[in-house]
């Protein structure tokens, strides 16, 4: 049998899935019998929730696009800040009601979130099946350091955290996604992803430690788990940690 191939090129962040040698340039991916587009990529271990635009021979197509050899296939990422809205994307555009289900790895990012004001479920007792059904009923981002949950066929919204460090996932999941402006800080509880109310302070006064109503005069408080939010140290360093967030990458090696 004769074996074709295509070549192949993935952009931007997309390289961080490819080994070494094949990052930021063309090469060639065999096709023998046609073979759909959405396979191939994935057969280099891309996985398909992170593409949303590929071109091949300078046209976009869907995944289910079938490959016969010989073609030119530029592959980008979810969110790549270029200008293709006259191409075909792959799914509906960001996330302007942007909703989460986090991976049980992540329970610090997803509470970070939260304190951002996003929509986040998490829950330590969810196997890979139940995240992606939360996924897939209520249109939710998986968000998720496991390569493999992305990979799975049913897959429509994930996204792979790169960082390490809770604040720098916080940063790399705003600034990726584009969230920057959806930021609400302290409006969602950070335990049970409830969005927070105003209390009167005479409410909550006898709820809370002697120090704490001698000190702050504004409370908030969780109508799902009762919870009761002040600004004391905690939220002080919350605030860097989001401003950070929305702050440009590489802000502090400018000059
Ligand atoms: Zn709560």
């Amino acid at each position: 049998m004769t074996r074709t191939a295509s070549l192949f090129r993935f952009y931007e962040e997309l390289n961080d899935f490819l080994p070494e040698e094949r990052r930021k340039r063309e090469f060639p991916v065999e096709i023998d019998r046609a073979r759909s587009v959405k396979d191939a990529i994935e057969s280099c271990g891309i996985p398909h929730p992170e593409v949303d635009l590929i071109l091949v021979d300078g046209q976009s197509v869907d995944f289910s696009h079938l490959l016969r050899g010989g073609e030119r296939v530029s592959v980008y990422p979810m969110f790549e800040a270029l200008d293709i809205s006259t191409l075909v994307r792959l799914r509906p555009r960001p996330l302007r009601d942007p909703r989460f289900v986090a991976d049980g790895h992540l329970r610090s990012l997803a509470r970070h979130l939260r304190m951002a004001g996003f929509d986040v479920l998490w829950d330590n007792g969810w196997d890979d099946d139940e995240i992606v059904a939360f996924s897939l009923l209520q249109k939710r981002t998986i968000l998720t350091r496991d390569k493999g949950m992305l990979r799975r066929r049913e897959v429509e919204r994930g996204y792979f955290v790169r960082s390490i460090r809770t604040e720098e996932q916080l940063h790399e999941v705003v600034r990726s996604l584009q969230l920057e402006s959806l930021v609400a800080a302290f409006s969602r509880c950070r335990e049970c992803n409830t969005i927070l109310e105003d209390v009167a302070r005479e409410a909550v006064i006898e709820r809370v430690p002697p120090k704490v109503r001698e000190l702050y005069d504004r409370f908030r408080f969780c109508p799902g788990c009762g919870r009761i939010y002040w600004e004391g140290t905690h939220y002080q360093r919350m605030k860097q940690v989001i401003e950070y967030a929305v702050s440009a990458p590489g802000r502090k090696e400018e000059d």
